[in-house]
């Protein structure tokens, strides 16, 4: 059997004994493949693969394995992995990456792969929304839960309808708040730091006090 690349990228590479194959035609359920040869070297090794994964191919690699490729490949998917199911920026998450592998680090440093991690992040982020509305419904879409998620739990996001010109969205953590015992509750809002796309004119926030510890 042969071993997919699972990157969502523009190539879909297969490994076959060691080597890279890149997927040339598709016709029904085969494939048909060619080698993606070795540091530059181009190789003339072909075939076709089945849905199964039993392949046949034609032809001899007049060159090693690429181990390196390889390396690089499977880099460059925990790249892809760690971009579009994290929040931080793309710097921070190629350093947290590159300390669990310096070995395949060095071959893929980080200003060859800055802007293929910058277009994934761009590709796995929301339309901005227009309304709140849409707003809480981007956040419920399975796509972008990643965006209720947080260390301790998930936000539920909920938009309610005041009058014909006004309507809410609450954030919260229901399961967070039966939890606790709160005797005490602070209320904050702002006027001055509110998203303009969608229009908002007041961010509000209420926090209270647990066992002397702020929490919102
Ligand atoms: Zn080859």
């Amino acid at each position: 059997m042969a071993a997919r690349d699972s990157r969502i990228t523009n190539r879909s590479l297969i490994l076959i004994d060691g080597y890279r194959f890149r997927v040339k035609s598709k016709r029904l359920t085969t494939e048909y493949i060619q080698c993606c040869g070795c540091e530059g070297l181009i190789c003339n090794v072909s075939g076709k693969i089945n849905e199964n994964g039993q392949w046949e191919l034609s032809g001899d690699h007049h060159h090693p394995p690429p181990a390196n490729e390889i390396k690089k490949d499977a880099f460059k998917d925990r790249l892809w992995r760690n971009v579009v199911t994290s929040q931080e920026n793309i710097r921070h998450i190629y350093d947290s990456t590159a300390e669990e592998d310096l070995q395949s680090a060095i071959l893929v440093p980080f200003a060859s792969v800055q802007r293929s991690m910058a277009r994934w992040r761009q590709q796995t982020r929301p339309p901005i929304p227009s309304t709140l509305f849409e707003y809480a419904t981007l956040l419920n879409n399975d796509q972008w839960k990643r965006f209720r998620m947080y260390n301790g739990g998930t936000l539920t996001v909920r938009t309610a309808v005041i009058d014909n010109q006004t309507s809410v969205t609450v954030l919260c953590d229901p399961a967070f708040l039966a939890s606790l015992q709160i005797n005490e509750l602070y209320i904050d809002a702002t006027f001055k730091i509110c998203p303009l796309t969608p229009k908002i004119h007041q961010l509000l926030t209420i926090m209270g006090q647990i066992d002397d510890v702020d929490s919102s």
